[in-house]
């Protein structure tokens, strides 16, 4: 190999996502079939055409939402009667927590679960989802749990876990090591809590430093295997590794359900956390919503706001003249589309995802756990998600296999090349998941869903920030200074909308 060759070569490996460099078997070979992209990474060059555009209609509104995820939904419902329109860029509402429709059939293609609240949560959440007929208080053990019994994922069945090519109950099996870490994790249950606005203030020092340092600190085992499971597990929830995240978020993996004296019922439906979102879309009136709208400008004028959205469909130009907004798209674009206002999110870091849905029709053998996680990839893959686990009521004898994949930060340009790699990295995912269940799968068709910005690491000093709104202008979502989970992104939605 010519020596120019080898360095490229090398390059690329080192910093290319596995799609640019990988070949495994070919499972798309013997039958083909069809696979679709989404992906909003497109949206940037969106702004710059539509800034030349004329304006096709006016309108007026008191308060504008920008974001149909879940924070913008759960703001539009708390304004309940209120004068309000929110606008949402996808042509499906829901964000991270939305869903693919393949032949009537709506299947999960981001956050999947969530897991029973105790009664020492903050009450706002649990008042609406008490309100949408989600949970219900039981007195006797002064808990939550949720309605539709259906999705309770049965205990047995919850997840196994794979490495180095065996299977066993758990990521991390009971050893001395991880019982010494559960010890040193027992002063914070009951203590961590949801939202993490209302963790205690003696606890907030520990916002301060990683994961990492606070293990070393308190001498928990530095075996890089044991490390590695519990990266693996911050990962998961986080997108960044224990050196990455603080030790607040660390503990609060941990603690934040009463995990080690209770059994915590988890709840997922195979629309995934769409369950949720589409219980508050019922409530929002359709007049007060419109999707496939990219909010593009917002400038200040008199004692409101002039807006610029572009109906990404017609390609028309709609300006909105408001009083207050509530911003909850992700924050890396604020900059670009507010340059008045100086954006405060600027040390976000974003961790990108990429979730695949296979579809087929044959029930996997022998296998039978709902979370398979796995936990050798090089890749960023972290495991899948087994629909045949979930409640079949409305699946119509299909099956969904969910993989997962949290990518680098600095992958996140790549991802303008995934349409051009769907193949690959549909054969990669199949690949893993044959490693796993040893059966040949017979895929009818495949989903890859793309999140440039999908998850705010919560590194040292992210939690708690307070963020310079003025009176009319507020943010909402889970990137500003909260765990990236479905509590938190409803709590930032009410919290915006009842501070107008
Ligand atoms: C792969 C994955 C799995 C996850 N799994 C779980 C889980 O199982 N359980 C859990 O609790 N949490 C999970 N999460 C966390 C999840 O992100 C949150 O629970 C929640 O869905 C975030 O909601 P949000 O409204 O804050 O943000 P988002 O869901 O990111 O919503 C923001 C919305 O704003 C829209 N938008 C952005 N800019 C504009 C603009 N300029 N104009 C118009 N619209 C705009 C976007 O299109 C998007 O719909 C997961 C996240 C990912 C990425």
């Amino acid at each position: 190999m010519k020596r120019r060759k080898f360095i490229e070569k090398t390059a690329i490996g080192l910093s290319a996502p596995f799609w640019l460099n990988s070949c495994e078997i070919d499972f798309l070979n013997n039958k083909p079939f069809p696979i679709s992209v989404s992906s909003m990474a497109e949206s940037g060059h969106l702004i710059k055409n539509a800034l030349s555009l004329k304006i096709c209609e006016k309108c007026q509104t008191e308060t504008l939402i920008v974001g149909g995820g879940l924070s913008g939904l759960a703001a539009a419902h708390t304004l309940k009667n209120k004068d309000y329109l929110l606008l949402e860029l996808d042509d499906r509402y829901g964000g991270s927590s939305s869903a693919n429709n393949y032949q009537g059939v709506s299947l999960g293609r981001g956050a999947h679960y969530d897991l029973a609240y105790p009664a020492y949560y903050g009450t706002e959440v649990l008042k609406m989802f008490e309100e949408l007929q989600i949970i219900e208080y039981h007195p006797w053990n002064d808990n939550w749990s949720f309605k539709d019994r259906q999705h309770i994922i049965p205990n047995a069945r919850r997840q196994q876990c794979f490495q180095k090519g065996k299977f066993r109950k758990n990521v991390m099996p009971k050893t001395k090591a991880s019982q010494k870490l559960m010890e040193l994790m027992r002063q914070f249950e009951g203590r961590m809590v949801l939202p993490t606005r209302f963790t205690p203030t003696e606890l907030k020092y520990l916002d301060q430093s990683t994961f990492d340092t606070y293990l070393n600190e308190h001498d928990i085992n530095a075996d890089p295997n044991f490390r590695n499971l519990i990266d693996y597990q911050m990962l998961d929830d986080y997108g960044g590794t224990s050196k990455q995240v603080s030790a607040l978020a660390g503990i609060h993996y941990y603690t934040c359900r009463p995990y080690q004296n209770q059994y915590v019922e988890l709840f997922s439906a195979p629309e995934g956390n769409q369950y949720f979102v589409k219980k508050i879309f019922q409530k929002i009136p359709s007049q007060r919503i419109l999707k496939e709208h990219l909010v593009y400008h917002i400038e200040k004028k008199g004692s409101g706001y002039l807006v610029d959205a572009l109906n990404i469909i017609q390609n028309q130009r709609l300006q909105i003249q408001t009083d207050t907004i509530i911003y909850a798209g992700q924050k890396h674009g604020l900059k670009y589309i507010t340059p008045e206002i100086d954006s405060p999110f600027d040390k976000n870091i974003y961790a990108p995802w990429m979730v695949v849905n296979i579809l087929t029709r044959q029930k996997p053998n022998n296998f039978g756990y709902w979370q398979n996680e796995y936990l050798d990839s090089e890749s960023g893959f972290l495991g899948f998600i087994d629909s045949s686990i979930q409640y079949q009521g409305n699946l119509k004898g299909l099956h969904c296999l969910t993989g997962y994949y949290c990518l680098k930060p600095e992958h996140r340009s790549k991802l303008l090349t995934v349409e051009d790699h769907k193949d690959r990295i549909v054969n990669k995912t199949l690949t893993y998941i044959h490693s796993m269940v040893k059966e040949p799968i017979d895929p009818e068709a495949a989903f890859i869903h793309v999140m440039g910005h999908a998850m705010p690491i919560p590194t040292p000093h992210y939690l708690f920030k307070t963020y310079p709104e003025t009176d009319n202008f507020k943010f909402s979502g889970v990137d500003t200074g909260r765990l990236p989970l479905l509590f938190e992104a409803i709590d930032s939605g009410i919290v915006a909308a009842k501070s107008l």
